[in-house]
């Protein structure tokens, strides 16, 4: 069989890490199977849903790297086929007219709360000669369910699930007004599109036996269902933004990366033996739905984190650096020079070894594009204190004027000499070194500073460390 499949979001808001989530398995299904992937926009509920939402629905499916086959279908440009469908089945007698007025509509749902059960359409028309209708009131076109049996489902990840079909009543298929509903779009256009499987999350399963319904009276094939576990947060409950990001937009917003997002969401409720790190190749190599888990997934940010400092570390420095430059303009107010630039770029390959979020990546970088003289913490000030650590920094600048080597290695086999030849430590040059360099005692590694920032800069930033007499004694001490 050749797969087909779809997703389906609703443009009714952001795209969350759930919805993220039945994309990503969904791709990886159609992809693994050499199939063909769908995007549906169900923009049926004209009130809620929203072009801004549809907009950062693919926005962020093409941030994931999610592609689809062909353009986007909106659901709402099919009204009339759902309707003419509608009206195909109430031809062959599947379906039939229900002139219930509002009043008697709401006087069955009073009923029913009263009596503390769902609502359920007593099917009063079902059986009803339409010429008994009131005048004036429009029809709705309502299905003529099942009422003996059981509607069962060989779901793919929940395995065989029924329900007794007196439990349900006969849906609206056409709305009073002409419009169709939900349910109904959604079964005519899985069945037009030719669906194969339908990979959603499991708060569709109660749908799922209706739709099957429908199918059924259609006298279509049915789709394989697979319904995957909602995620949750750490606490159990369902995820929301009470336990931090849910929308993928944000997860870009605090400097995670595409792919450690889709290998942790990956993970999240499927496994593949012990491994952590998969590739998209993997991935698409390895899914399948028999490995998906029936328990809701717990979300876990430090494991996406670790799983983003390790795709961090992998990123190519020029794939990093437009987020890195784009994020220092914003902090800073202002765009960078083209020697900034350079530096940062020189900087990344250490800088991305010790950050695990674009945010803390483009925090630490900033110390390379940071205009002199630089502000300095208190800690680092102390180091600078006093005419020791002047002398000190003052003859070593002045060593560096004339390095012949700015490497790592050249540099730091200079420090250490200048050291031994005054008797100190390397760390009695290097911790006063480190301070006036980054204004912190904290840094990447001081020679790896050093190459970043050139030789101007960094001799430029001692000096500016130094007082007057001290900076323009030079060697001397
Ligand atoms: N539009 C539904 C949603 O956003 C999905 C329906 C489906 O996949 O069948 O939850």
């Amino acid at each position: 069989m050749t797969v087909v499949n779809r997703f389906a979001p609703s443009p009714t808001g952001m795209l969350h890490v759930g919805g993220a989530r039945t994309a990503l398995f969904n791709w990886l299904f159609s992809r693994h199977h050499g199939g063909t992937f769908l995007l549906r926009i169900e923009d049926t509920d004209r009130a809620r849903s929203t072009p801004e939402a549809v907009r950062v629905i693919i926005e962020g499916l093409r941030w994931l790297g999610i592609d689809w086959d062909g353009e986007p279908i909106f659901q709402s440009t099919r009204f009339a086929r759902h309707a003419e469908a509608a009206r195909a089945l109430l031809a062959e007698g599947k379906a039939y007219l229900c002139f219930c007025t509002p009043a008697e509509l709401a006087e069955m749902r009073e009923a029913a709360r009263r009596e503390g059960r769902p609502l359920r359409y007593d099917g009063r028309w079902r059986d009803r000669d339409p010429g008994e209708a009131p005048p004036g009131v429009q029809p709705a076109i309502r299905l003529k369910a099942p009422t003996e049996g059981e509607t069962v489902i060989d779901d793919l990840v929940q395995g065989e699930v029924r329900i007794d079909n007196r439990q349900l009543d006969d849906m609206v298929l056409l709305r009073a007004d002409g419009t169709p509903t939900y349910m109904h779009s959604v079964v005519v256009d899985d069945h037009d599109m030719a669906i194969t499987h339908v990979i959603r999350g499991d708060d569709h399963l109660t749908n799922a036996f209706r739709q099957v319904q429908l199918f059924n009276a259609f006298g279509w094939p049915l789709p394989r269902f697979a319904h995957i576990p909602l995620i949750h947060g750490a606490d159990g409950a369902k995820l929301s933004k009470r336990h931090g990001a849910v929308s993928v937009l944000d997860f870009r917003a605090q400097g995670y990366l595409p792919e450690a997002l889709c290998n942790y969401l990956l993970r999240l409720g499927w496994a593949h033996g012990d491994d952590e790190i998969i590739s998209r190749e993997q991935a698409v190599a390895w899914f399948d739905l028999a490995a998906v888990g029936r328990s809701a997934a717990r979300f876990d940010y430090a494991k996406l984190t670790n799983l983003n400092a390790h795709y961090l570390r992998e990123a190519a420095d020029e794939r990093l650096l437009p987020m890195v430059v784009e994020r220092i303009e914003a902090t800073l107010g202002r765009g960078l020079a083209e020697g900034d630039v350079a530096r940062l770029r020189r900087g990344l390959a250490g800088l991305k070894l010790r950050a695990r979020t674009v945010v803390e990546l483009a925090e630490n970088a900033l110390l390379y594009v940071r205009p002199r003289p630089l502000p300095i913490d208190d800690k680092a000030a102390r180091l600078l204190a006093g005419a020791e650590a002047w002398a000190t920094l003052a003859a070593f600048a002045e060593a560096l004027a004339g390095a012949e080597d700015w490497s790592e290695p050249g540099l730091e086999a200079l420090a250490r000499a200048f050291a031994e030849a005054r008797g100190l430590k390397l760390a009695a040059v290097a911790q006063p070194l480190r301070a006036a360099l980054t204004g912190a005692t904290v840094s990447p590694g001081i020679f790896e500073v050093m190459v970043v920032l050139g030789r101007d800069e960094t001799v430029g930033r001692i000096r500016d460390r130094l007082p007057e007499e001290a900076g323009a004694r030079g060697g001397s001490d």
